[in-house]
């Protein structure tokens, strides 16, 4: 049996990229490597939509959003956290550990935020520093109004929006610079379509300012140093060399498709998908404002959530994502980012409609495949 990956993180990484990594390893203080890296950071600037330095650190997403916390806020400085879904609450976490006061503001799992709300607490608490948001919340499959909050805060000189964009740079338009968003962050193993191991975060004149007036203690993750030695086609430390050649390769990938069809793409598979959700009967747990990265499938009345999971993998070699936390067992999520395209979408909703047969659920056989085709035809 074959195997299919469909989780919104790790994604499938492309045979072309893979044929890259299978290449020696080069030396990093080296000019081939700083050829390489050279290039990397220019595809990045245009992948951020950005003018500033993209960031390459060595770690999982995670790392990214701990450089930002650490980086621009200092002990006892209070941050506004977004909270509708899982990364939502890790920005809190995040803030606690390092001694920064979140301040939340929940939205029930499966809305998207509320920029009035946003714009409300800024006003009635002067001391908040940052806004700490994901444009797509992957444990949801809901997308943030991340150009409305923007608006917000970029009128503002004191707070910073920082935006978690792990399963949204590289999946919908969401320009840095154009927006106004001060922090932008993403990993390797989404859209980019690489192993998990790389972390990238970029900063706005603004989000620069604060770090340098932050009194925050780090060593591994301190940006300043990774901003000087990128300006070298540096690394501070020794890169995942490996990891680099690879996104060399994604990059020029998506410079190739263009940004806006990389987007495209991702807005017609998700769209067709959620359309063939509802063609067999079933809901989206998003109430609105679905994120193109990903689709969160109630799972029916009478269906157990984790049988449902298994059956997928046992049967069809396919593995879905389930819910997390309090929405575990209750959805299943399937991916769209990264290297998929047309036809793996009927591989994941045949595996859909047959595992749902199986488990005696009524769905009519067909009829989700029947709506892919005419949406994707
Ligand atoms: C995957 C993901 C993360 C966590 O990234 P790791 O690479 O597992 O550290 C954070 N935020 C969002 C929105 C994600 O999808």
């Amino acid at each position: 049996m074959k195997s299919y990956l469909f989780t919104p993180g790790p994604t499938p990484v492309p045979e072309r990229v893979m044929l890259r990594m299978a290449a020696p390893i080069i030396h990093h203080r080296e000019k081939a490597f700083e050829t390489i890296f050279e290039e990397v950071r220019e595809g990045l600037r245009y992948l951020f939509q950005t003018e500033q330095e993209v960031l390459t650190l060595t770690s999982s997403g995670t790392g990214a959003m701990e450089a930002a916390i650490t980086n621009l806020f200092s002990k006892g400085d209070e941050v506004l956290v977004v909270r509708a879904g899982k990364f939502g609450e890790r920005w809190g976490e995040l803030a606690k550990v390092w001694g920064i006061s979140p301040v939340y503001l929940d939205f029930p799992w499966g809305e998207p935020a509320d920029p009035a709300r946003i714009a409300e607490h800024l006003t009635t608490q002067p001391s908040i520093k940052g806004v700490l948001i994901q444009a797509s919340e992957t444990s949801t499959g809901v997308m943030h109004p991340i150009r409305e909050i923007a608006e917000i805060t970029s009128k503002r000189n004191d707070v910073v929006l920082v935006v978690d964009g792990i399963t949204s740079v590289g999946v919908f338009e969401m320009p840095m610079d154009a927006w106004g968003i001060d922090v932008v962050i993403t990993g390797s193993q989404k859209a980019l379509m690489l192993p998990p191991g790389l972390a990238f975060i970029s900063l706005s004149e603004k989000a620069w300012k604060m770090v340098n007036s932050s009194t925050s203690r780090h060593y591994y993750f301190d940006l300043k140093k990774h901003l000087a030695a990128a300006k070298r086609n540096q690394t501070p430390y020794t890169p995942a060399i490996t990891l680099i050649l690879g996104l060399h390769e994604v990059l020029t990938m998506l410079k190739t498709e263009g940004l806006q069809n990389v987007f495209a793409r991702h807005h017609r598979l998700a769209e067709a998908t959620r359309e063939a959700v509802k063609a067999m009967g079933l809901s989206l747990f998003a109430k609105s404002s679905p994120s193109d990265a990903l689709t969160t499938v109630l799972v029916p009345k009478g269906v157990d959530g984790l049988a449902l999971k298994k059956t997928f993998l046992n049967l069809y070699g396919i593995t879905v994502a389930g819910g997390q936390e309090q929405i575990k067992g209750r959805v299943i999520r399937i991916a769209h980012l990264g290297y998929f395209d047309q036809l793996d979408m009927f591989q994941v909703i045949a595996g859909l409609e047959m595992s749902l047969y199986k488990l005696g659920f009524p769905v009519e056989l067909g009829s989700g495949l029947k709506v892919l085709e005419e949406k994707l035809a």
